[in-house]
């Protein structure tokens, strides 16, 4: 793992969201960094550790990368998202950051297939890149993706993921979660 300085990453992180922040967030009626901070802001709510609040709060940080426009889904393509986000922060974080952001995809097909339901409240836009993705987990599917050390954090972190997509809600900014990054940041 590469010794970064801990201001220098946060740095990098807040500027990567005051340059490609804006940009609309997969069809729905957020950008992508009102959907950043109300997936984390619901991470807070519920109690989640440090490192999954970050891994909330960058979950799509992929999608800030790889610098691909948002109607990809549209045109067929599955930007792969939760893996550019991975390879980038692995040099900075642990898989308790990485591995719940690395599965948030993965979450969703999972969902799909253990829990019917899930499916119904999934926005148009999900539904179709769900099907990008791959469709809901066989069972196999299932039971490799229960192996992974951090799984429930990442069913928990897709759960907030669906819902932060609401327009015009106040939560607290960027800066909010400063403190939160450089403790994540400073302790690997
Ligand atoms: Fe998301």
């Amino acid at each position: 793992m590469a010794q970064v300085n801990t201001m220098q990453i946060v740095d990098t992180i807040v500027d990567l969201f005051a340059t490609r922040g804006g940009d609309a967030y997969l069809g729905e009626p957020v950008s992508q960094q009102e959907h950043a901070l109300q997936a984390a802001h619901l991470a807070e709510l519920e109690g989640a550790t440090d490192t999954l609040v970050v891994s909330a709060l960058l979950h799509d940080i992929g999608h800030l990368l790889h610098g691909q426009p948002e109607h990809i889904a549209d045109q067929g393509i599955n930007g792969h998202h939760e893996d550019v986000g991975e390879v980038w922060l692995s040099e900075f974080a642990g898989p308790a950051v990485t591995e719940p952001l690395m599965l948030h995809v993965g979450a969703k097909r999972y969902l799909c297939a253990v829990e019917p339901e899930y499916s119904d409240g999934l926005s148009p836009a999900s539904v179709k890149s769900l099907r990008l993705q791959g469709g809901p987990f066989s069972e196999e599917e299932i039971l490799a993706f229960e192996l992974y050390p951090h799984y429930r954090d990442a069913l928990r972190l897709r759960r907030w993921d669906d819902q932060a997509k609401i327009s015009d809600l106040t939560v607290p900014d960027l800066e909010h979660y400063r403190p939160v990054l450089k403790r994540v940041f400073g302790a690997v």
